[in-house]
Parts: structure tokens; sequence; C-alpha cells
């Protein structure tokens, strides 16, 4: 099997993205970016870890912590939560790109990112998961 470069080597989960359902419509403030009317639905957020990825996620699904990345800002909102976590082989921005969806909130999570993501944040088209419902 071809191994894509940018992949990790070591076969370690890199790359993380979470399921994140906004119950209804919110005003939220995303530090330096500003603040966006997020519609209710299902985002999915991609990040990655190369260490330390467990505590990286466990930060993300705890309620009490300081502001630091855009995400933290968005889970701390009220009706905000984090519906289902999923670890990934494959680069961050391959992932990101992968996922197909609106770009709510330009330049979320995406201050590093050399690949022209936009933003490492997505809103999914429809409500389900599975991507079943996922036509327009
Ligand atoms: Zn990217």
């Amino acid at each position: 099997m071809a191994v894509d470069p940018k992949d990790a080597a070591d076969g370690l989960p890199q790359t993380y993205q979470l399921s994140i359902e906004v119950a209804a419509p919110i005003s939220v403030c995303i530090g330096r970016l500003g603040t966006f009317l997020l519609h209710a639905g299902i985002y999915v957020y991609t990040g990655s870890a190369r260490k330390n990825m467990d505590a990286r996620l466990i930060r993300h699904l705890s309620k009490e912590k300081k502001m630091h990345w855009h995400i933290d800002y968005l889970l701390a909102a009220p009706g905000v939560s984090v519906l289902k976590v999923v670890r990934l082989q494959e680069s961050e921005c391959k992932a990101n790109q992968r996922t197909i969806g609106e770009l709510p909130v330009r330049g979320f999570g995406a201050s590093d990112c050399i690949s022209g993501c936009g933003s490492h944040l997505k809103r999914l088209r429809g409500t389900a998961l599975t991507g079943a419902d996922s036509d327009c």
C-alpha cells in the first residue's frame, strides 16, 4: 500500500476530528476572528496533535479551561457539544478537505494551515453523522 509522505510515518494517529452539535443557532465570539452566527447543525473540526493527543482531546472535552484555540471558544458556547471523536493517521488538511461542508468561519483553526483549507471547521450539510443525508 502506498504511503502518503504527509501521513504519519510511524502509523500513529496524528489527526483528530470532532463531530460537534450546535443545538440551536448561536452567536459566538471566536477570539480575534470576531463574532459569528452559527446555524444549528453538525460541525466537524479537524485538528492535529502529534504528541499528547489524549491530553488534547480531554482538554477539548473539558468545560473548564482558558480560551486558547478557536475551538475552545466554540466548545465553551451554550448548547454546543461534542458527539464523537475520531482519530486518523492521515494529515490534518487531507482529512479536512475530505470532509464536505460549508465554511462558517473563515480561518477557524487554520492559522498555520498551508494547504489552503480556508477553515478547519466545517458545517456538514444535513444533520446525519453518517453522511447518508448529505445530499442537498
Ligand atoms: Zn488545512
